[in-house]
């Protein structure tokens, strides 16, 4: 048994997983922001819930895994920033003694959903894939041949971070151009806002000032011609950064994630077609684009296998 934990800024979840990934049952709570000691006692009340709710001893865990977001030092089990969980400095190597006695890992919680996507879903018995979560931000994660890549420094991954547009739209990095600044979901509700403030035409108008992406999606399919042109826009800069990732990588599958997924085939039949037009590509074996199958579940169950 492995125990798993998705340690996000509003809420704590924590999952009891078996050796090959299988989710058996979860607990969460509201997060203790700022409060380190408080954090470790609630990640260790609900790890005992589920053991003594499946009716196993805490020992027959053989490691507990964290997805943390921040910047982390993996090999000393610490989150060294966690803007959103207003605290910094935190270990989590010894929190689940003497309870537990088994090794605790951490990773990003971009990397962990990477890793939960392709043991227990949408990339299952794939070896080389690359996750993006297109979200507030664009998240990134690599897994070759079955193991996360993190790099030397373990900070390895940050595809949302890949300058697509030399001198391009300003990025929460403070670089010009990055992906995510074309790709998340709240840089493209800041594009559809702009053309309205700009006096476009367009159905979306009386939501001005207060768009969402899932609007716009809508007047595309009730075929607004701005919402369409904005979307087109937008698989062109998306498909940009998939067609880079695509000839770096070559993976078997990339996994999109995320809100803006939940477009499904309308997103990936445009992205298709516009990366097999700039990638290298093979007779047979080619990138295959998937949606994310797991959703939340992703980032717990891969910390149960990191
Ligand atoms: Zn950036």
């Amino acid at each position: 048994m492995r125990i798993g934990i998705d340690l996000g800024g509003t809420s704590v979840k924590v999952a009891l997983c078996g050796e090959d990934g299988s989710l058996l049952r979860k607990q969460s709570c509201p997060t203790r922001t700022g409060d380190p000691d408080g954090l470790r006692a609630d990640m260790k009340r609900l790890a005992l819930a589920l053991c003594a709710e499946h009716g196993i001893e805490p020992d027959r865990v053989t490691q507990i895994g964290l997805g943390v977001p921040g910047s982390l030092d993996k090999a000393n089990c610490r989150l060294i920033f966690g803007t959103n969980l207003g605290m910094n400095e935190v270990g989590f190597a010894h929190a689940f003694e003497p309870e537990f006695s088994c090794p605790v890992g951490l990773d990003n919680d971009a990397n962990c959903a990477a890793l939960g996507e392709t043991i227990a879903g949408a990339a299952q018995n794939a070896k080389d894939v690359v996750m993006i979560t297109l979200g507030t931000g664009v998240g990134g994660g690599i897994v070759i041949d079955g193991k996360l890549y993190s790099g030397f420094n373990d900070i390895a991954g940050e595809i949302g971070h890949m300058v697509i547009h030399q001198g391009g739209e300003p990025c929460n990095c403070g670089r010009l151009g990055c992906l995510e600044a074309y790709a998340s979901a709240m840089h493209f509700v800041n594009f559809a806002e702009r053309a309205l403030e700009a006096g476009r035409e367009s159905s979306m108008m009386p939501y001005k000032g207060k768009l969402n992406a899932k609007m716009i999606c809508d007047a595309v399919d009730e075929g607004d011609e701005l919402a369409i042109e904005l979307f087109e826009e937008y698989c062109r800069n998306l498909a940009c950064g998939l067609s880079n990732v695509i000839n770096i990588f070559q993976p078997e599958c990339i996994v999109m994630g995320g809100g803006l997924a939940g477009y499904g085939e309308k997103l990936l039949a445009p992205l298709r077609r516009l990366t097999e037009h700039d990638t290298f590509r093979c007779e047979e074996r080619n990138t295959k684009l998937v949606v994310a199958q797991l959703g939340n579940d992703a980032g717990l169950i891969g910390a149960a296998m990191l």
